[in-house]
């Protein structure tokens, strides 16, 4: 049998007794989600007011450890927001990953500010640190208290790291880095929510964080994100720039700045309310189904299961693995494993190989390229250990 045959077959044992075709990831629904939405809809607060709203947001709160929690309507308006009020303006330069879902850039977009690529840390997956310590230094230089772009001008002022599958990289090492050219950190945890690094939540460990609660992720609120930070001025701006801006009086509407219609509706905080009880019941699930990965690649040659590394401990959101592009043709690979039921998923495209990106700055993107052509993601919905037989 060819490598290629033999690493779906592996695939194919650990999901066996799932129903077939498998998708990526789907959600997990209880009793629990129809109870608070059903009390949701009797309340007749669904939408832009209701006490599920302040529940979600203060349960989440205490999850992660974090003093302010402000939800809103999906991850890229709390990534929008993050970067706002972090500090990024018109015609700034925040460093972003390539390796990343497309909110990530777009978010800074509507900042009219723009993405400068960085490369990706083959092990976590997260920002590369060393090239770019050395990239950075070579690039920027100091302006009063900023670092500019010495080719574009432009003041580099943010960093977002983005903890890709749930992942975090070496967070301690791009502090420092983000220290040394005071950058602001503004993570992106859409996938990370309920991973920790040295025990700290990630999407706290920056000046702001933003998570998700789409379909696709750990839990899902329908659609759904927060911002997370612990300095109360930026939680209260936070909050006044996604309710619109609008000043409080008892009856007057009146609004003090451009601001946005990003409050999560209440019908959504009760199902996030719901989902959030499970949280921890999806992460062990999903520990158990990503050891059973790692057992069934633990022999083939040229396979390398994207593991935590140093001090991180993952929430398993999305088992991905690196494929030896010596040994495996990407495109051959996920063939096979369509062929055989397994919706399993390439890597995003790169992002600074999308039209509306490909001339923003950039480091050598060299990891992220080769990662890009040897990632494969595999179906990781928490209840696919249901189906397995024990291993
Ligand atoms: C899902 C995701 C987002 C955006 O979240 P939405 O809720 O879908 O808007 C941002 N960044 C990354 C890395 C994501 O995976």
């Amino acid at each position: 049998m060819n490598h290629t045959a033999t690493f779906v077959e592996a695939v194919v044992g650990v999901l066996t007794g799932n129903r077939f075709p498998v998708p990526l990831h789907e959600p997990s629904f209880s009793q629990r989600e129809h109870q608070l939405l059903h009390d949701c809809l009797d309340s007749g607060f669904v939408s832009s007011v209701g006490e599920y709203v302040d529940q979600f947001e203060h349960e989440l709160a205490t999850y992660l450890g974090a003093k302010h929690v402000v939800a809103v309507v999906n991850g890229t308006a709390a990534l929008h927001i993050a970067l706002q009020l972090a500090g990024v303006e018109a015609g700034d330069e925040v460093l972003i990953p390539s390796l990343s879902f497309v909110a990530t850039a777009n978010a800074v977009s509507y900042c009219n500010a723009i993405p400068h690529f960085v490369d990706s840390d083959p092990a976590s997956l997260g920002i590369e640190l060393d090239q770019l310590q050395s990239y950075l230094s070579e690039i920027l230089q100091r302006e009063g208290d900023h670092w500019v772009n010495k080719t574009t001008g432009r003041r580099v002022v943010a960093i977002v790291p983005m903890h890709t599958f749930g992942h975090a990289g070496d967070m301690d090492g791009l502090l420092a880095l983000a220290e040394r050219f005071n950058l602001k950190v503004v993570e992106d945890a859409a996938e990370a929510l309920g991973s920790r690094y040295k025990g700290r939540a990630l999407g706290s460990l920056g000046t702001i964080g933003a998570i998700s609660f789409n379909g696709n992720k750990i839990i899902t609120s329908g659609g759904g994100g927060a911002i997370v930070t612990d300095d109360p001025d930026l939680a209260a701006r936070a909050k006044h720039l996604t309710t619109t801006a609008k000043l409080a009086h008892r009856w007057e509407i009146a609004h003090d700045e451009v601001g946005y219609n990003y409050r999560l509706p209440n019908l959504n905080a009760a199902l996030g309310c719901a989902q959030l009880e499970s949280l921890d019941q999806f992460i062990a699930d999903k520990s158990q189904l990503a050891a059973r990965y790692r057992a069934a690649f633990k022999d083939l040659p040229g396979v390398r299961f994207v593991e935590d590394v140093g001090e991180s401990e993952g929430n398993h959101w999305l088992n991905a693995v690196v494929l030896d592009e010596s040994i495996y043709v990407l495109d051959e690979v996920l063939s096979a494993l369509h062929d055989a039921g397994i919706l399993a998923r390439p890597a995003w495209t790169l992002l600074h190989s999308l039209p509306m990106y490909e001339s923003c700055p950039r480091m050598k993107l060299e990891q992220a390229e080769r990662l890009s052509r040897q990632l494969i993601c595999l179906p990781s919905s928490a209840f696919l250990i249901g189906g397995a037989a024990d291993a």
